[in-house]
């Protein structure tokens, strides 16, 4: 267990959890919102979101206070807290981002964590390579190399309690993310940001970050702290929590704020584009769409930007309920279907339900089979796992009906989609007291076939009867041969 991260809760891949940052000498809880603050311009003031909207931690660029004569100075002489006048924990970029958008940056990775450390960052960044996705396996490996010989600097540098990050690299490549992932928790380092995935949700590929998130994870291991960088969207955080993520990064409440763009959990609308505003935070109980639209820029800008902020962290608090309440799956599956690229996100998720499975909790409130995506929930998966391991008698009778006579049988077991068999005994507990629709559909079929495949295939002495009713040919060609049927559709 690392020290400075705690975990608390757990539900699929999320956690609720406590990171410790001694030189603030405060703990954030996570899922945790960093806004970030550009030190040139602040649109929402770091005091305000410390009293206004309970921020407990925020991102500034150090680089940019590097670069800059008159911040460099001050940051120096008052120390960052009192420079942006924020009583919370500060992580500092190292312009990483900056080295990626405009080519190379001038400063060592000791120089960028010395400056940070006296500046008093809580959390510095070494300067990584943030590979972009798709280039070649040969340049995302040496860049990865690089990137890997700076955090062993890094790690060497005399950084008191000042927290340090470990950057994830290793741009589209499932196999250079989970190595870098072990190698980055190999490290003495703390905080670990999987990095360069801006380019991806850019353009809307969720797919592919989650499957670099489930990489990293693989790599990292489950008990260390991960931020995902660049990433804003209150639509994504269920999904991107769900996979493993802790920390997230926000820019978009006020860079979108700048282009009049009104953040919802379902999407971005343009304030143009607005009749009404489906929020009830200050700013949109106090304004109609038109009279936003009538305020002069800077303050139509920051009315935007308080409003953006508000539904962030809405969003992370309704997140951190979720995983209390053990139906975080249930939240992504509703954010999955805001948008087409939300639902391959989702799905690409459940490709790695088993990874997920071993954090999820054995026991949780109840199941809801709220779309065919369920089927493929963790608590499937681990139901079929279980049945390996039941002791199974020499003939059983398998039944959709909850009634059915036993007779011949040494035993009869319920089926339900789309966990598949269970015996009497288990038949009150998580997750077989689900609440499933009546009307059921192919894919919860299809599980319980494979769920009764799974049973017949460990257990090939007994002799097995399935009754199932009308379920189609092709779900019945899932059951290995042997299986005697049943359909109480035709004896009804
Ligand atoms: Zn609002």
């Amino acid at each position: 267990m690392r020290e400075s991260f705690e975990i608390r809760d757990t539900d699929a891949g999320g956690r609720i959890g406590e990171l410790t940052v001694p030189r603030a000498g405060t703990t954030v809880e996570t899922p945790a919102l960093l806004p970030v603050i550009n030190p040139n311009l602040d649109t929402i003031s770091p005091r305000r979101l410390a009293d206004e909207f309970g921020a407990e931690i925020l991102i500034t660029n150090s680089y940019i206070i590097h670069g800059d004569d008159t911040l460099h100075e001050r940051a120096l002489e008052e120390g960052l807290h009192d420079l942006l006048d924020f009583p919370g924990a500060i992580m500092t970029d190292s312009g990483s981002f900056q080295l990626s958008e405009y080519g190379e940056i001038d400063v060592t990775t000791e120089e960028i964590l010395d400056f940070q450390r006296e500046i008093g960052s809580d959390i510095a960044t070494p300067v990584d390579i943030p590979t972009p996705p798709d280039v070649s396996h040969d340049r995302a490996a040496s860049d990865l190399e690089t990137t890997q010989e700076r955090l062993e600097i890094a790690e060497d540098v005399d950084t008191g309690e000042m927290l340090v990050s470990a950057p994830v690299q290793g741009s589209t490549y499932p196999d250079l993310r989970e190595q870098a992932g072990r190698h980055a928790t190999g490290t003495d380092l703390d905080v670990f940001p999987v990095g360069a995935v801006v380019p991806l949700m850019n353009d809307y590929r969720y797919d592919d970050m989650i499957e670099v998130v489930a990489a990293a994870k693989r790599g990292l291991g489950a008990d260390a702290p991960v931020h995902l960088f660049g990433a804003g969207h209150p639509m994504m955080f269920a999904l991107a929590v769900a996979a493993g993520c802790d920390l997230f990064d926000s820019a978009a409440y006020a860079l979108y704020a700048r282009d009049d763009r009104y953040l919802t959990v379902r999407g971005t609308r343009h304030l143009a584009d607005l009749d009404y505003l489906p929020c009830s935070c200050a700013v949109c109980t106090d304004h109609s769409p038109a009279e936003l639209r009538a305020l002069p820029d800077a303050e139509r800008e920051s009315e935007l930007a308080a409003h953006n902020l508000h539904v962030t962290f809405a969003e992370i608090r309704r997140i951190k309920q979720a995983i209390r309440s053990g139906n975080l799956l249930e939240l992504v599956e509703q954010r999955a279907r805001s948008h087409p690229a939300m639902l391959d996100g989702y799905r690409t998720l459940l490709d790695h339900a088993a990874q997920l499975e071993r954090s999820d909790p054995v026991s949780k409130g109840s199941f809801f089979y709220t779309s065919h995506e369920s089927a493929r929930r963790p608590e499937v998966v681990r139901h079929h796992r279980r049945l390996e391991r039941l002791s199974v008698p020499d003939s059983l009778l398998l039944t959709v009906d909850r009634s059915a006579p036993d007779a011949g049988y040494d035993d009869v077991w319920r089926v339900q989609p789309p966990f598949g068999p269970f015996p009497r005994a288990l038949s009150k507990t998580y997750p077989l007291t689900a609440e499933t629709p009546e009307r059921t559909d192919r894919a919860a079929l299809e599980a319980a076939a494979d769920g009764v495949a799974r049973l017949v295939e460990t257990s090939p002495e007994t002799s097995v009867t399935l009754a199932h009713r009308d379920w189609p040919a092709d779900v019945l060609e899932r059951l290995p041969d042997g299986v005697a049927l049943v359909d109480l559709a035709d004896e009804a």
